[in-house]
């Protein structure tokens, strides 16, 4: 039986732990074939991001016509988009393919700092591509870049899903590992159907999180392309990440990378 294929459209992470490389390693372990569409090319390791170099967005549009002219994309992911041109880019092309689940992951700065979307960006995002995800999956400071408001409570995360919701994603998944509590990580999923769902784990204390936020999201578009539902992709996606993020492998010197085999 042919496998199911998945495309992430995102930067490459030279150090592997992040963009392209978590997703396609995330891809093989939840066993569908990864696809890869190259936005950026970071130059990158656990200690940080060193430069940016933008794929030519001819370059983009070609690979994304080689890889839906030939291969049968089930689900699909985005990941670093530097700048308008590529959410437009992007935007247009998800526009052509209404059937295919999207998890829209808007990516906007590195844990170590390094700006990996352009602030004018921003509306672009808001207004171009959350609208096209069948899912999209901010932090907290990526949700109150998209929503225009703090968040500080669970009650404003709700507030902000639901701004994201009116927006056009048909799914929000808002992550609450930047908030303040000290002993656990609550991310919130509002649906479709208004129904909403709180997902819980405990706090781990680490600095190896570099591209947890790419593994999750790749992990639930691969879900997604098994067909399972958002709810059910959310739930394994979450207990991924968890086990990823506490079996640390050890890799570098500085904040190191998730481990996918977990
Ligand atoms: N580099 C690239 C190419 C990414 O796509 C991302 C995240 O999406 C990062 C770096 C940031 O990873 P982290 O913030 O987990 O270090």
């Amino acid at each position: 039986m042919s496998k199911r294929q998945v495309l992430t459209i995102a930067g490459s992470d030279s150090g592997g732990g992040a963009g392209i490389q978590a997703d396609v390693k995330t891809f093989q372990e939840r066993n569908v074939f990864g696809t890869s569409v190259i936005t950026a090319v970071t130059a990158q390791n656990t200690l940080g991001v060193h430069g940016i170099y933008n794929v030519p967005l001819e370059g983009v549009r070609a690979q994304m016509d080689a890889v839906f002219s030939d291969l049968d994309i089930a689900a699909l992911k985005t990941g670093m988009l530097v700048d308008e041109s590529y959410i437009t880019l992007i935007a247009d092309e998800l526009a052509t393919h209404p059937d295919i689940p999207s998890v829209i992951d808007p990516v906007m700065v590195a844990k170590g700092g390094a700006l990996l979307m352009k602030t004018e960006a921003l509306k672009a995002m808001r207004d171009k591509l959350v609208p096209m995800a069948t899912v999209v999956t901010p932090n907290i400071p990526e949700a109150e870049a998209l929503a225009g408001m703090q968040i500080k409570t669970e009650e404003d995360m709700k507030k902000a899903a639901t701004i994201l919701r009116k927006k056009g994603s048909k799914n929000v998944l808002i992550k609450g590992g930047h908030m303040l509590d000290k002993t656990c990580a609550r991310d919130y999923l509002l649906m479709e159907d208004q129904t909403e769902r709180w997902y819980e784990t405990p706090r781990i204390d680490t600095k190896d999180t570099h591209g947890t936020g790419c593994t999750f999201s790749a992990c639930i578009a691969a879900e997604l392309a098994k067909g399972k539902t958002v709810e059910q992709a959310v739930k394994i996606g979450k207990a991924y990440i968890q086990a990823a993020i506490s079996q640390p492998i050890h890799v570098g010197n500085g904040h190191g990378p998730t481990n996918h085999w977990a």
